[in-house]
């Protein structure tokens, strides 16, 4: 393990960061505020309003009026293509300043949170031409008749993020939502609020009319839990843990809302031993390391073939003790810390039980410069795990990788399979009519042969199983932020002879 020094103590508290309400700036109506933290350091380096139940409900208003008075969903669908577009302009030009502030919020190395930025734009770009899509279809009918049906906005989009990949998650989604006509309610996680404060600026700066895109801070229990239940936002988006999911979804059926959720995940990833080894272990070590492990779909469950265990683990785990974890701002850093002090007990919880679980440590399990405040954590490894073990079971979120083996396909679908979510499923083979054979009975929304985490914004997915619910990206999102009106016409037809 090559350890740089974390980050020293050139961050400090510059910034008070407000909601966005109505095209305003403003703080909280009780003037309560929070610190966010930079992780690298476990310092503060802004306070940012914490939003109460009459501050969502101001933003909610002003969504609801900017909806009503329909300065957006009413605008000519190529002119909101056009500030949406500007918009994806906007963050790309601003990709370094606004990547800046994201790896400072999360302890992200600083090329890759730049990096997702500059991604974020495509959000906004692609999601544009939505705008313009046809949206609706006719339907045979009786003579005399003319039927249709076309979809509609919702009104209100209530939005809930996470922390892992902030600045991203805000666009990918809330854009698909805003380009169909919606107004949107942002809620960021409390964690990592600070790079969503240049987005509410740039969409008002790209043309969009005030109201439409707002963003209120705060926690889960207060800020979250008040969009969720407040009547005027029908239609809701959350990403996020299965747990606050089944919450929303208790909550919202009070008012039937239609709710849209992406969960946990446990990704088996599965290496058969015609895979291209270099590949296969590159390709290994980066689905369940990048962004320390802190990602939905990151591959934590190793299943190797029986065979070629031994060899596959050993380069495995030789690779994963080389990989850098410190200072976000150093150039060759590839893992910064974890994004909490929450979440680092918790990681080390999982490491503690694994232990005593029976699995073997292979490699990691220990905090990085932890003397100097951030939540850094190695690459950790855990070999001879069983399926049964909950380090095989439950989502971790953390740099922790399950090493389990198989030796038929009947075996690693059936291991695969044993786990309460079905987000993703990556496979290594050479074998094309395996794969084809594995996706079809591999229970995940989406499969990866040789390319984990590839989702290009026009690719659709869903979560299966307790990891979601709802179509994302693609054309399908068109449907996930409208719902059908249908018309029927007689204007010739036959006289009604009732009564
Ligand atoms: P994690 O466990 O990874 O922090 P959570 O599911 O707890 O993920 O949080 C994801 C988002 O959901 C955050 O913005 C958080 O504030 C919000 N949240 C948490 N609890 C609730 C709740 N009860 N209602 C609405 N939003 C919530």
């Amino acid at each position: 393990m090559q350890v740089a020094e974390p980050p020293g103590a050139s961050s400090t508290t510059t910034e008070t960061v407000n909601h966005m309400i109505g095209g305003d700036e403003v703080p909280s109506k009780s003037g309560r505020t929070f610190g966010s933290l930079n992780p690298a350091t476990g310092r503060e380096i802004a306070r940012v309003a914490f939003g109460e139940a009459e501050d969502v409900d101001a933003a909610v208003r002003a969504a609801r009026e900017a909806y009503e008075r329909r300065v957006w969903a009413g605008m000519a669908p190529g002119g909101r293509a056009r500030i949406m577009r500007r918009i994806g302009d906007l963050i790309r030009e601003r990709a370094d300043v606004i990547g800046a502030v994201e790896s400072a919020d999360t302890g992200k190395p600083l090329g890759q949170a730049t990096a997702e930025v500059t991604l974020a734009a495509d959000f906004f770009t692609y999601f544009a031409t939505h705008a313009e899509l046809p949206d609706g279809r006719t339907h045979p009918a009786d003579a005399g008749y003319f039927v249709y049906s076309k979809r509609e906005p919702y009104g209100v989009v209530g939005a809930i993020s996470p922390w892992n990949y902030p600045f991203l998650l805000a666009c990918w989604k809330t854009a698909p939502a805003l380009a169909v006509g919606n107004s949107v309610v942002l809620k960021m996680a409390e964690q990592s609020p600070l790079s969503t404060a240049h987005l509410g600026r740039l969409v008002l700066e790209a043309g969009m009319p005030a109201g439409v895109f707002n963003v209120v801070h705060g926690d889960g229990p207060t800020t979250g839990a008040a969009l969720v239940a407040h009547p005027d936002v029908p239609k809701l988006t959350f990403t996020g843990s299965t747990a606050v999911g089944k919450e929303i979804l208790r909550v919202s059926s009070q008012w039937i809302k239609s709710v849209h959720l992406e969960l946990g995940g446990k990704t088996p990833n599965i290496i058969f031993d015609d895979a291209d080894r270099e590949q296969a272990i590159a390709g290994s070590l980066f689905t369940a390391f990048y962004n320390t492990g802190q990602i939905c779909t990151s591959g934590t469950r190793l299943l190797v073939q029986r065979d070629a265990k031994d060899s596959i683990v050993e380069q495995f785990v030789e690779r994963a003790r080389k990989i850098r974890v410190g200072d976000p701002t150093a150039p060759g850093t590839q893992l910064g810390p974890l994004i909490s002090r929450e979440q680092l007990e918790r990681v080390t919880g999982y490491i503690e039980e694994g232990r005593r679980g029976g699995a073997t440590l292979a490699t990691g399990g220990g905090l990085v410069g932890s003397g100097a405040g951030g939540y850094f954590i190695e690459p950790t490894v855990f070999t001879d795990v069983t399926p049964d073990m909950r380090i095989a079971k439950e989502e971790i979120f953390g740099p922790v990788l399950s090493v389990m083996t198989f030796s038929s396909e009947e075996e690693a679908v059936r291991i695969a399979n044993d786990v309460m979510y079905g987000l993703a499923a990556t496979l290594w083979t050479t074998d094309l009519g395996r794969a084809f054979r594995m996706a079809d009975r591999l229970e995940a929304g989406i499969i990866w042969t040789n390319c984990p985490h590839y989702l290009p914004v026009n690719v659709p997915y869903e979560g299966h199983k307790l990891s979601g619910l709802g179509e994302d990206l693609g054309v399908e999102a068109q449907n996930t932020f409208t719902h059908l009106k249908t018309h029927a016409i007689n204007f010739g037809g036959g006289k009604l002879e009732w009564a």
